[in-house]
């Protein structure tokens, strides 16, 4: 018989405000995850379910258990689901399997909420640059109705580092304050209890805490990552998935990707107060500071250089030209982010510091290429070797098999006959594997 994961929520109140507590059942496992929806008192029971599902979507095809829902969802959020899964599965179909939902009821919600909007919040470039643009009407009547944002306890901040919280809280405050914004907050233990892989589900997880308030606003706006023209997936925040974890009371929406984080700087640049409360750092030491030295930090210095701002109020020091070359990019939207400030320094008149920039992002781009390659060649290293020592003959029949490729797939047999000429023009320079 198969086993099924059921899906449960009950809203209880705290001294705080109201809980809702999501619990899910394997058959093998339970697990209870919160959301502390604090200095709320007066929120009604969810009437749809279809934000605690997206909440654990990752988890769900991950255990690849069909999911019986106790509640109700709505009928966008069934569609949603279906291609939503649909999505991860083809991009990551070993990780994650589509799963039958199995709601007690869909219902179809003709949208009663006013037109307001809410946007997640965490003091950084991409929801720093959303909650300027939409509550000041950048757009003009494009602009989204925000009134209020959302910030999040539990995913960039741990739930242990309380105090951490209360000075990021105290940091982003005046910035909000002045955008004339209400401010909410929720407490969960979703990201560090599920164990659902960030880099996937964080965008879901950013939902789910967002559909807590689809009683009251139409529209929730989730700030853009990647832009349009560099977009790396599988990536769990982008235009392709984002709004697909909607629902009939709640738009999801993935807001600025048009623009590169140099451009939104562009825009936050004409805000005094946004240029001191920025965020960017969560590898420092002192939670209340940009620590300045972090990959994060540094690149967030370039883009502001980029602009020719050298030394930005949310930061103690200036860029120093040497910490450009110990930035270790770690994977292909650092590379992207980087290789556009580059693209932007090109505009910029070429003083002496604009040169030297150059300089060293050049060398740092090009030391990440040359680390995919010798990946690459590793892995191609590896490959022959095992083929080698598993089957000996089969190496002596390696020309027909090409010339049969061949036939199937000209391109592909190309493309690897030139990555297999480049390995042995570099095998005596490039020696990081015991094979090579
Ligand atoms: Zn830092």
């Amino acid at each position: 018989m198969t086993q099924i994961i059921d899906l449960s929520v009950h809203q209880e109140h705290i001294p705080v405000g109201i809980r809702r507590n999501l619990c899910l059942n394997t058959g093998k496992e339970q697990y209870t995850f919160y959301f502390d929806l604090v200095d709320c008192f007066d929120i009604p029971e969810p009437q749809v379910l279809d934000g605690f599902v997206y909440g654990i979507i990752f988890l769900a095809m991950q255990i690849r258990q069909p999911l019986r829902v106790h509640g109700a969802l709505s009928r966008s959020a069934i569609f949603n689901l279906t291609e939503y899964q649909s999505v991860w599965a083809c991009w990551l179909p070993e990780r994650y399997k589509i799963v039958e939902i199995i709601p007690d009821a869909i219902i179809e919600l003709s949208n009663p909420n006013p037109d307001r909007a809410i946007a997640a919040f965490s003091g950084g470039i991409d929801s720093t640059f959303t909650a300027i643009r939409h509550s000041k009407r950048l757009l003009g009547p494009a602009s989204y109705p925000l009134d209020t944002v959302l910030l999040v306890h539990g995913f960039d901040v741990p739930l242990s580092k309380e105090d951490s919280f209360i000075k990021l809280c105290q940091r982003i405050r005046p910035l909000i304050d002045e955008l004339g914004l209400e401010f909410k907050v929720i407490r969960t233990n979703l990201k560090e209890a599920s164990g659902q892989n960030w880099e996937d589900s964080h965008g879901a997880q950013l939902a789910a805490s967002l559909h807590n308030f689809s009683h009251a606003f139409r529209y929730a706006l989730i700030g853009s990552t990647d832009p349009y023209n560099y977009m790396c997936y599988p990536w769990g925040s982008s235009p392709i998935t984002d709004h697909l974890l909607s629902g009939d009371q709640m738009r999801i929406v993935h807001d600025g990707a048009a623009y590169s984080r140099t451009d939104k700087l562009a825009v936050i640049a004409f805000f005094p107060t946004a240029l001191k409360t920025l965020k960017v750092c969560w590898e420092g030491p002192d939670p209340e500071h940009n620590c300045g030295r972090c990959e994060k930090c540094l690149r967030t210095l370039l883009n502001f250089f980029a602009l020719d701002i050298d030394h930005p109020p949310c930061f103690d020091n200036a860029l120093k030209l040497e910490n450009i070359y110990t930035i270790q990019i770690r994977n292909q939207t650092q590379f992207y982010e980087l290789e556009s400030i580059y693209q932007h320094l090109e505009r910029r008149e070429p003083t002496e510091k604009v040169l030297k920039t150059k300089f060293a992002l050049d060398a740092i781009l090009k030391s990440y290429k040359a680390k995919q390659l010798a990946d690459e060649f590793g892995q191609l290293n590896r490959l022959t070797q095992d083929i080698k020592d598993i089957a000996p003959a089969f190496r002596s029949k390696r020309n027909t098999l090409f010339k049969i490729l061949a036939q199937i797939d000209t391109p592909w047999l190309f493309h690897e006959g030139f990555k297999e000429y480049i390995k042995l023009k570099l095998k005596h320079y490039l020696k990081p594997y015991p094979n090579a």
